[in-house]
Order: C-alpha cells, then structure tokens, then sequence
C-alpha cells in the first residue's frame, strides 16, 4: 500500500485554557493509505505531559520512516501494529495508521466501521462540551457561545486553576446557574492541578452542586494517593493522564480493587481503535466506567472514536467544534449533545 501524509494547523475558535497550559492552535497529521484503487484516512495530533513524548517535534521524525508501511497489506493490521511497537513508534502515529487501516476496510466493504463492528442500533451516550479555566463571566460567556450549536446535556468544567481554590470555586459557582438550567449533568475535569488534601475538599464541595465526577483530580505518578482518594472521595474519580493504555489499568487495579472509578480512553494515548477496544473491555471487568475523549482532534479523529462510543459510558469528543479550519468535513454528526456517525462507508470523512 502507499503512504501519504500531509500536514495542517488548526487554530482555536476560542482558546482553551486548563491546569497546565493554553491551546492556541496544534499542528496536526492527516494519513493517507491507498491500497486498490481505496483510501483509507487516520489522524494524528500531538500530546506531552509527564515525560510521555507525543509531542509534534517527536512526532514528525518518524513520519520519513513510515515508508516501510509499503510493504505490507491493509489486512495485515495486527503485524504492523507489532512492528511498529517493537520500533518504539510512538502512541499518537500508531493511532493514526490504525484509524486509516480502519477507514479503508470499512470502505472497501462498503460499510460504516460501527456497522462492522456489530454496533448497529447501540444508542449513543451524550457528547460533553469543554469549558476552560476562565474569569467566572468569560467562562459563562463560553457557555453561552456553545448553546450556539443547539441543546446540549452534559459539560466538562476544567478547574485546577493556577490561582488556587478560590478561583476554581468563583468560575464553577458562576457557571452552576446557567448549567442547572441547560442539563442536569456536568463533571469536571482537573488535570492534575490538586492535591490530595485540595481533591478530597473539593470533591465534597462540588457534590451539592450534582457534579458526577471528578477525572484526574492529581498528577500523574501519584496513582497511588489517587487510590487512597478514591476510597474516601465525596464523588467518584476517573483516571485520564494516569491512563493511557491497559499497561496503565493494570496498574490502577491493585489485587480485586481498582484504583479509581472510571478511566478517559483516548485514541491517541492508547495507539487506536484496536487498543481502545481491549481497554474498553478490560475495564469493563473490572467494573471501571469508560469515557472516550481527545485532544486538538480534528472531525477525522472524533469520529474514529464515535463509531465505538456507542460502548462506553461517556464521550468526551468536542474539539473539532471549537477548530476554526477543520481540513476534514463529513463525518459524525453532532445532534442535540450527540456525536453520531453518519452512515457511510468507513469513517464517513472526507479530507481537503
Ligand atoms: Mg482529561
């Protein structure tokens, strides 16, 4: 099969600021794999945090060397993801070939990949929208600006606000008047930016306010303070930078017990669908809730991951619709707090 990769930067309708830095705009890979007279397309967007490198300039080294992908078939999934593995490729280019080995089988069946996967008339849990850390009434003003797309039924609030507490309380006691008339759900989302003592008073805090849960409230490397918290939390606690493929939930799980409530499964942490997949199964054995999220995804990347969301608990997918040049059109359609694939073939994308 041949390679083909082009390369864009997408900006940021409205920046998005969180615990540990503001997204402005990323610079993001687009994988063409043509094989038969069919393209298969996957994306890559790049991630860094805790010494795990996906950043673009780690990135963009491996792409000369993704030549050796033609000598192998699109069926031969399985044995190029080993191969690259044992090369230390890394997570967010595994994911990317994966979703365009996806792409192209599910066109060249001439079916949806969520119908391939047997996941026909699986309903679709809601689709969270993402505000940043803010000053209380530009953080509304981004509320407001996002009912803009229609109804929606669940948010993400980031907290662990560089200011402390009290910043944190100021932005989510602004925003709880507006969320309780819009949706009843909302969880929040802290990056690592508390402590023990700060997580556990702010879990008791936010619970009046009917927040679900609390995703990676500590930093990761502190899995097991994260385990302790969990075990006397006010509100349950997901696991996001502390889990990035199985490796890491068999790492949360300690004996019978596992380590936190629920984990973030992202595509370009865990290296794919295929990876998400066994997660997703795992996790479920160990009664751990799942939720599908992403980074400075494009429509290409969410989409990948709506045509299994259908198999977790809840989705997290909303950046494209805060991207102000999207490469990518088509795909899975985001109707009243609902990211859902639109019924052609493959992923249902098309690409510029
Ligand atoms: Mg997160």
């Amino acid at each position: 099969m041949q390679i083909d990769i082009d390369i864009y930067t997408v900006k940021k309708l409205v920046p998005l600021r969180f615990s540990q830095k503001v997204e402005v705009s990323d610079q993001i890979a687009i994988f063409r794999l043509s094989h038969e007279g069919v393209t298969g397309l996957g994306e890559v967007a790049p991630f860094r945090y805790y010494g795990i490198d996906n950043s673009w300039t780690a990135l963009e080294k491996w792409f000369p060397r993704l030549k050796l992908l033609e000598e192998f078939s699109p069926l031969q999934r399985v044995l190029i993801d080993n191969k690259l593995r044992k090369l230390g490729v890394p997570s967010a280019i595994l994911a990317g070939i994966d979703i365009a080995l996806h792409d192209w089988m599910g066109k060249s069946l001439g079916l949806p990949l969520c119908d391939l996967l047997g996941l026909q008339g699986m309903p679709y849990p809601d689709t969270s929208l993402t505000i940043g850390i803010n000053d209380p009434s530009a953080a509304v003003a981004r509320l407001n600006s996002w009912l803009e797309l229609g109804p929606t039924r669940l948010w993400k609030i980031k907290l662990g606000s560089p200011d402390g507490l009290d910043a944190d309380k100021s932005m989510f006691e602004a925003l709880a008047d507006s969320i309780q008339t819009t949706t009843t759900k909302v969880y929040v989302d802290v990056n690592g930016g508390w402590n023990q003592e700060q997580a556990f008073h702010m879990a008791e805090w936010l619970k009046p306010f009917g927040v679900l849960f609390l995703e990676q409230p500590l930093a990761r490397g502190e899995e097991t303070q994260l385990a302790e918290l969990s075990e006397t939390s006010a509100l349950p606690i997901y696991a996001d930078e502390s889990c990035l493929h199985t490796d890491d939930i068999r790492g949360l799980v300690r004996g019978a017990k596992a380590g936190c409530h629920g984990i973030n499964i992202k595509l370009m942490k865990c290296g794919g669908i295929a990876e998400a997949i066994r997660m997703i199964v795992l996790a479920k054995h160990h009664n751990l809730k799942v939720m599908l999220g992403c980074f400075s995804n494009t429509i290409l990347g969410n989409t990948a991951a709506a045509h299994i969301s259908s198999l977790v608990d809840y989705v997290d997918l909303d950046s494209h619709l805060n991207l102000v040049n999207d490469p990518c059109t088509d795909g899975a359609v985001w109707s009243a707090g609902r990211l859902i694939p639109n019924g052609l073939p493959g992923l249902g994308v098309s690409c510029l």
